[in-house]
């Protein structure tokens, strides 16, 4: 398998224990990876996953997931047999929690695909019993096989 890429996979994330107000305050520091501003959050465990240092609503809710259950868009490659290019992008439809990504990984580097592949065409369908599946991000014609042109300009 090449080019694995886990989206959101890069953050920096420390955990540190704080007194404050005389009692134990366990907070949480990480990078929100939802656009690249990359706001610095604070999650307050203790204080129903409160979030502070985002710049808008979308980092209070990656904070919370981070900490409760985080989760990530898989994107990857398989083999293709029979085509020009010998390997097909391919990516989970939606996000699938952390800790199955390996184990996607794993179930992707014993797939073999025989070209043609469409765009959208389901390579796995279940993806660890999550009921989300991986898909092609693009087609990838037979090996000889013409490309069809995008567009035709009449004479
Ligand atoms: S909190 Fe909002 S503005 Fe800041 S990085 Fe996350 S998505 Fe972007």
């Amino acid at each position: 398998m090449q080019n694995t890429e886990i989206t959101g996979w890069y953050y920096v994330h420390v955990s540190y224990a704080a007194r404050r107000r005389g009692m134990e305050v366990s907070m949480t520091e990480l990078i929100c990876i939802v656009c690249p501003r990359g706001c610095r959050l604070a999650v307050d465990e203790q204080n129903s996953y409160a979030v502070s240092g985002q710049g808008c609503t979308r980092g209070v809710q990656y904070g919370k997931d981070e900490l409760i259950s985080p989760v990530r868009v898989l994107t990857s490659t398989v083999r293709v047999n029979g085509a020009e290019l010998r390997q097909c992008p391919v990516k989970t439809k939606n996000a699938i929690p952390k800790g199955f990504v390996f184990s996607a990984m794993r179930l992707l580097s014993g797939i073999e695909l025989a070209a043609p592949v469409s765009e959208g065409q389901v390579i796995i369908e279940d993806v660890c019993g999550t009921g989300i599946p991986i898909v092609a991000t693009r087609d990838i014609m037979q090996a000889g096989a013409q490309q069809q042109p995008e567009f035709c300009i009449q004479a």
